[in-house]
């Protein structure tokens, strides 16, 4: 049966100085549940939950609240609370005074005040502290009081944007189990923004994956991690071995050469696909009983277990075991079918295609110079007349980061940076197109980057038009 949504964001748009911040965001937040706003900083998390909360108005869509429109209701009159990571707590006030501020502001009878704000104090284990300086509290200590602060009004929906992000790692882990507690004690819907995919794991009833201002995935932290919608999804949650293959059938992946079998169907034969198989799934054989054989290149004890380095066709796998194989050592590697998740490619084509007109033609120094997206850009040892159409096939290792910082094309946008286990995959992205980049270095996800263009490499022909088509 599906759960009733009591918060529905459709098709919401947002632009930021002509920018496009959200692309078409769709959600439907079900009542009571724990969803986390996961992806990298500047994704559009605290964008999507400012326009929850009412703090924004989107350029176009609608937000719903218990199937009502509430566009322009202004964030007092929505039934929702927000804990900031910042939590401006009130230094003059004491803990009780800190939490009854709103409840104050209601006006409720003193006693109802004092019955509700020590019933709260209590679920976020702070009884006792009532007449507390918030300055005198811990950093998680004051963290629950924002938390009680925010609840105590009883609002139906609690958006909270990394309110843990500025406390130690030991404190962080036990809030976070301490926050999904209140939420389950409290029932109440908390709609959680974090870039920490642990936190959101550990805590949530579903994920919510952003990139690039779209939803890449929606569903539990476990069908998240097994099944991953794509590279960046696969990537972004926990580690993975991703990698490139192609179906040979239906059940049937060729990776690296060699064929696998796997549970997943309706690719089509000869698709090119990624891979995806978690390190803790690869099981280390002898050579002999491998599908893969490959050679150990870094062992490092990880307490549980082993993590191994291992390079196989030019490929470095990663594998976690309980067992240690000696660095220098060849081994098997065995993956069972249903550990082996099949995903469409995030760049479905193998090269960069697109068209450039010649807007300069040099027949003496046999170059030419086409409009990139407005660039002029220089082809060498090209020559086709002024105003000829040309088509270009660029393969990803013909696209660079600009060495001198300028390049042909500048502000491209990284969309994901996937380790293929030889090189890095980035999706870049323009104006008007994305662009498959392949690179040896890492490079950081939304960010903005120059780029060089390597002709040499790619199949530029000119495009002939027929009489006939100018005639149509
Ligand atoms: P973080 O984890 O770093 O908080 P985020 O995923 O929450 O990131 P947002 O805060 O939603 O990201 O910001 C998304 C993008 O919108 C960023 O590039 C940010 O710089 C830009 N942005 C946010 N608010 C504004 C604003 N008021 N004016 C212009 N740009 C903005």
């Amino acid at each position: 049966m599906k759960q009733k949504a009591i918060v529905s964001l459709k098709n919401i748009n947002v632009k930021f100085d002509g920018e496009v911040i959200l692309n078409n965001i769709s959600l439907d937040i079900t009542d009571k549940e724990f969803i986390t706003l996961l992806g990298p900083s500047g994704c559009g998390k605290t964008t999507t939950l400012r326009i929850i909360g009412g703090f924004l108005e989107p350029d176009s869509g609608d937000v719903l609240y218990d199937g009502k429109r509430i566009n322009g209701t202004p964030p007092n009159k929505r039934n929702v609370n927000t804990v900031f990571q910042k939590y401006a707590l009130f230094p003059h006030l004491n803990v009780f005074d800190n939490v009854a501020f709103g409840l104050k502001l209601k006006k409720l009878p003193k006693a109802e005040i004092k019955e509700k704000v020590k019933k709260m104090l209590s679920i976020v284990d702070l009884k006792g502290y009532e007449k507390r300086s918030v300055s005198k509290l811990s950093g998680g200590q004051q963290q629950r009081v924002a938390i009680a602060r925010a609840l105590v009004c009883d609002p139906e929906i609690l958006l909270l944007d990394e309110p843990l992000g500025a406390l130690d790692l030991k404190l962080r882990k036990d809030m976070q189990i301490e926050l999904k507690a209140i939420q389950k004690m409290t029932n109440k819907t908390f709609v959680y923004v974090t870039h920490d995919q642990e936190e959101a794991l550990t805590m949530s009833d579903r994920v919510c994956v952003m990139n690039n201002g779209k939803i890449e995935q929606i569903g539990s932290p476990i069908d998240i991690y097994n099944e991953p919608a794509n590279a960046f999804v696969a990537d972004f949650i926990g580690e993975a071995n991703i990698l490139n293959g192609y179906m040979l059938q239906d059940f049937k992946v060729n990776i690296l050469g060699a064929e696998f079998k796997c549970v997943d169907k309706g690719f089509g034969d000869g698709q090119a696909v990624d891979v995806v198989i978690r390190p803790e799934d690869i099981v280390v054989t002898t050579p002999e009983e491998g599908i893969l054989t490959g050679e150990v290149t870094g062992v490092v004890f990880k307490g549980v277990h082993y993590e191994m380095e291992v390079k196989t066709r030019g490929c470095v796998w990663l594998i976690h075991s309980t067992v240690a194989s000696e660095v220098g050592a060849t081994i098997g590697m065995y993956v069972s079918p249903d550990n082996i998740h099949i995903m469409n490619k995030m760049f479905s084509a193998a090269y960069n295609e697109f068209t450039a007109e010649v807007t300069y033609a040099n027949e003496e120094e046999n170059y030419v110079t086409v409009s990139i997206e407005g660039n002029d850009v220089d082809i060498k040892d090209t020559y086709y007349e002024k105003g000829t159409c040309l088509s270009i096939k660029l393969p990803p290792d013909g696209i660079s980061i600009a060495g001198d910082g300028v390049g042909h094309m500048r502000d491209l946008y990284i969309e994901s940076v996937i380790w293929k286990g030889e090189y890095n995959e980035i999706i870049l992205e323009s104006d008007e197109r994305k662009w498959l980049m392949q690179s040896s270095q890492d490079e950081q996800v939304a960010t903005y980057v120059p780029i060089s263009f390597d002709f040499s490499k790619a199949i530029i022909l000119p495009i002939e038009v027929r009489e006939d088509e100018d005639e149509i």
